[in-house]
């Protein structure tokens, strides 16, 4: 048995509720938890209430052999967007003036406040990375073997971290008092990998504060106003106080605008407390579980409270460089012929790396090979001077979705939207977008999605696709005498499990639940 055809096991009804109930308890009594939507009401300064996080109540079925390599390559991953990263020349090429930043003004701003510092000389060469690797299991068709696929490389902001821990922790509960009813024998203990994701990310940013050496400087949290995910946060920074004896402080990027305060030496000072008055405390590290969107950034003078942040010596979790370099069109153009050899080695996992890409291409390649592509007949007749790229991409529309320089989700254009959307697309803009074939899970499971808004009706079945986030950590720069430098470590993992039919499945929007691994 697979696990693929006959998942999520039967149950009773009975039992259904019995798993619901200790389910939901578990969540709230260990943190895995969002605070409340709000709608248009400010939520209170300190929050009274939270309702458990959506989650699935059954573990999802991931090859063992597939999950070994997607732990495994994390770590090839690691390396290569360090190298990249410390590329001025490569980043500059693509998401740069005559690139990316010349038509997407996100980009744009995020790469002109970097060459401005660059300008001026930086004073810190370590970067800090927290990633995050999404893969769904691929399956073309019913014959073919399941495989691995990336969807992206988070670079910035890579969340649920800390809360994926508590989903393994909560199937093996569920596993450990109720043997899941006996409903499946494959549900024991063994095929419920150890998930230390909080130890793991904490680990790096430690690591990094280390490298800082001002044993009682503080670590950043740059966060969003009325951020409901803050528990997957809190996690981290209890397991940092506790753990290491690293103090945080948290504050929004408009918060940080008139608070911050650069020393002669570059130090980064915040008063410790809400008032200006209070005494200056040294920051080792910033975090960013913010500055990702462009509405991070509502004044342009935001911009430029994240260019004074990297002009500090405090290690940036990610530099705007990294940032940069966990953009889509960096994740397109490594998969062009001998652009991923340049930075990583057969030794060090290149090969593995490129198994699991699917084809990419951009809207504006007009003399690149893309992959499968056949000689292509102008389709439509306004359109005879279309690049290739943006001609391929109609003629496949049925099978690609198309993306642009953001992170967060809800930015992606796929099959039947792609061709008005292609009609309406300034042609300058082509450069800023990627058309990526589809990843085809294996024929849908079912899971049990249970959301906190449904308590009345209990958890929702239904066929279900989920995605696999590896987590890892890189620490590193290129010293001033050349040398590069690289510290990484693989530290855990994340499934989120979204309905059929659902292109994009945001946890906090409602559409996937957390969910974690079961080997087969
Ligand atoms: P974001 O940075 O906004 O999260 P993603 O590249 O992860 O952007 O795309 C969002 C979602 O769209 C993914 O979580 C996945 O569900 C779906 N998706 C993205 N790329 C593909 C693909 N190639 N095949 C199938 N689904 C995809
Ligand atoms: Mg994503
Ligand atoms: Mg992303």
């Amino acid at each position: 048995m697979n696990g693929f055809t006959s998942w999520p096991p039967e149950v009773t009804p009975d039992q259904l509720e019995q798993l619901t109930l200790l389910a939901t308890t578990y969540a709230l009594s260990h943190s895995l938890l969002y605070l409340p939507p709000h709608g248009d009401i400010p939520p209170p300064p300190a929050p009274a209430s939270a309702i458990h996080a959506p989650l699935s109540l059954f573990p999802t079925p991931v090859p063992r052999e597939l999950f070994v390599r997607a732990r495994r390559i994390q770590r090839a991953y690691n390396v290569l967007y360090a190298r990249v990263a410390i590329d001025n020349k490569f980043l500059d090429e693509i998401m740069g003036a005559g690139g990316v930043a010349d038509v997407d003004e996100f980009t744009g701003e995020l790469w002109r406040a970097w060459k401005g510092l660059r300008e001026e000389g930086p004073v810190q060469p370590l970067h800090l990375g927290l990633f995050r690797s999404d893969y769904l299991l691929h399956q073309p068709t019913s014959e073919a073997e399941i495989s691995l696929k990336q969807v992206e490389f988070n670079t910035i902001s890579s969340s649920f971290g800390a809360l994926s821990q508590q989903v393994s922790g909560l199937h093996s509960y569920l596993q450990a008092s109720t043997g899941y009813f006996g409903a499946s024998p494959l549900l024991t203990p063994n095929n419920l990998p150890l998930n230390e994701t909080v130890k793991g990310l904490v680990a790096g940013l430690a690591e990094a504060h280390n490298a800082y050496g001002v044993p009682d400087a503080q670590i950043l949290f740059v966060v969003q106003a009325n951020e409901r995910n803050i528990f997957d946060q809190r996690l981290l920074e209890y397991e940092l106080l506790l753990s290491h004896g690293i103090h945080i402080i948290r504050r929004t990027l408009p918060e940080l605008e008139h608070s911050m305060k650069l020393s002669p030496a570059r130090a980064l000072l915040l008063p410790s407390g809400a008032s200006s008055a209070s005494p200056l405390s040294e920051i080792a590290v910033v975090y960013y579980r913010a500055g990702y969107t462009p509405t991070d950034y509502p004044t342009p003078a935001i911009y430029a409270t994240r260019a004074n942040l990297e002009r500090s010596r405090a290690i940036q979790c990610p530099s705007l460089a990294l940032q940069l370099a966990g953009g889509k069109k960096i994740q397109q153009v490594l998969t062009m012929s001998g652009v991923l050899e340049r930075y990583l080695s057969r030794e060090e996992g290149a090969d593995e790396v490129r198994e699991s890409w699917v084809a990419m291409w951009g809207l504006d390649d007009e003399d690149l090979p893309i992959p499968g592509a056949k000689p292509t007949n102008v389709i439509h007749v306004d359109d005879v001077k279309e690049p290739k790229g943006t001609r391929e991409a109609r003629i496949r529309a049925d099978t690609l979705v198309l993306k642009p320089q953001r992170e967060g989700g809800g930015n992606n254009i796929y099959r039947a939207a792609i061709l008005p959307f292609l009609d309406t697309l300034p042609a300058p803009e082509r450069r800023a977008w990627i058309a990526m074939q589809l990843i085809r899970p294996p024929a849908a499971v079912e899971g049990y999605l249970v959301r906190s808004g449904d308590a009345q009706t209990g958890p929702v079945k239904g066929r279900v696709v989920s995605e696999l986030g590896i987590f890892g950590w890189t620490l590193f720069g290129r010293e001033t005498n050349g040398q590069e430098s690289v510290r990484e470590a693989e530290v855990g993992f994340l499934v989120r499990t979204k309905g059929e039919g659902v292109d994009e499945g945001g946890v906090a929007a409602g559409f996937s639940v957390l969910d974690s691994v079961l080997l087969v």
